[in-house]
């Protein structure tokens, strides 16, 4: 048999301001390399019963059904959908972006009769337009997404969470980018089911999808009439291993769950409300920047996310080119637009970790240096000099 040398794991040091994964904090990356223990080593318990106590403090909720499914986002969404549809069901699902479709697609899979409501991506549904499709479809379950990564756009859900329980309805809200960068409040506004994932503004890895069930969820999970389609993600089973019994179901990722909590800690340390604050500044500040080089939002005013920034490409800017020249000689990822926004916009992310100062202005002075480089007339520093005023007015 022939050696073969693979040599030694070295990934490049990269500013991560696209869509998530965000930065880490090295106490995060230093758990991850923390001793494994087994799945019932009464150490990992105490982190669970940890990680459920913080988990319920950022999610803003006392639900006891609190916990961090193995897998990522997508995860996440799949075991909310999948607990609470049974094959006939209806479900209302609003599509405004990527991850809407995503929902449709999984609820069908699940064998839920979906009725799609849409907006076109960049904008976001309205009390109303929900209230109406409500009272047409008579759903058991409607799905929101609070931040739509793919676009930018913020949608409100609390007047929304009212609607849908007046018809009798539950309501189950995508908060995967939103959690931990912007108020989002599971009781304060009476959603039935929150999903979120670990890489976006909670800067921890991917492989993570905290969940939350409310009551009324709980309600609708305990009276299903079939099993839950999902094996792996079936709550009533899930939530014996995290509960008293602590029967064993699959072997949970230690190490990631290590990862969760000690990112969960530096959230609660520096506080939710200085963390949505932080976002909000740094986004204003990115934001002044972006457009003093000429850049346009692709989100109207007041439903623009702070953790999420969309902008429209200008005309005759090569879009992989400034990506490219942004990652080779600056090491700074953004993302591109995905679906019918492929092409047409940047989306620049302040996710927790990255959400800084040195970030956004690094950006700016890179984005100036990329779009003078593609022919785009920008006076010198502009975005730099925008966003240092935005900060000295904050
Ligand atoms: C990232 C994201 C997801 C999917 O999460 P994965 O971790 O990629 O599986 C779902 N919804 C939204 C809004 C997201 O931003």
């Amino acid at each position: 048999m022939a050696q073969v040398s693979f040599g030694v794991l070295n990934p490049p040091r990269r500013i991560l301001m696209g869509p998530g994964p965000s930065d880490t904090h090295p106490r995060v990356l230093s758990a991850l390399a923390a001793p494994t223990v087994g799945h019932l080593d009464p150490y990992f318990l105490q982190v669970m019963n940890e990680t459920q106590q913080m988990l319920r403090q950022v999610f803003r909720t006392q639900n006891e059904l609190t916990l961090a499914v193995s897998g990522t986002g997508s995860a996440g969404m799949e075991t909310c959908v999948v607990n609470l549809v049974e094959p006939g069901d209806r479900m209302v699902v609003g599509v405004n972006g990527v991850f809407g479709g995503r929902m449709v697609d999984v609820a069908r899979r699940a064998g839920a009769e979906v009725t799609v409501i849409e907006r076109p991506f960049g904008e976001v549904f309205t009390v109303e337009e929900v209230a109406e499709a409500v009272r047409k479809a008579r759903p058991k379950l409607v799905g929101l997404v609070n931040a739509e990564t793919s676009t930018g756009a913020w949608q409100p859900l609390q007047e929304i969470a009212r609607v849908v329980h007046d018809a009798g309805a539950l309501l189950v809200a995508d908060t995967v980018t939103s959690l931990g960068g912007m108020p989002m409040e599971t009781d304060g506004w009476d959603l039935d089911a929150v999903y979120s994932g670990t890489q976006k503004c909670l800067s921890c890895p991917p492989g993570l999808a905290p969940v939350t069930f409310g009551p009324r969820a709980i309600a609708a999970i305990e009276a299903r009439k079939t099993k839950v389609a999902s094996w792996y993600l079936d709550m009533t089973m899930v939530r014996n291993y995290w509960g008293q019994d602590r029967a064993y179901h699959h072997t949970a990722p230690i190490n990631m769950n290590y990862a969760l909590r000690e990112a969960l800690v530096l959230a609660l340390e520096e506080g939710l409300e200085n963390r949505w604050a932080r976002h909000k500044r740094n986004h204003l500040a990115l934001k002044a920047g972006l457009q003093a080089l000429g850049l346009q939002y692709a989100v109207a005013e007041g439903n623009q996310l702070p953790m999420l920034n969309a902008v429209l490409i200008p005309a005759g800017v090569n879009d992989v080119a400034v990506r490219g020249q942004l990652l080779n000689e600056y090491g700074i990822e953004i993302g591109g637009g995905l679906g019918p926004m492929k092409g047409k916009t940047w989306r620049i992310g302040l996710m927790g970790e990255t959400c800084h100062p040195r970030n956004v202005l690094t950006l700016l002075a890179a984005m100036e240096r990329c779009l003078t480089a593609q022919g785009v007339k920008v006076a010198p520093c502009a975005g730099v000099a925008a966003a240092n005023a935005s900060y000295a007015a904050a």
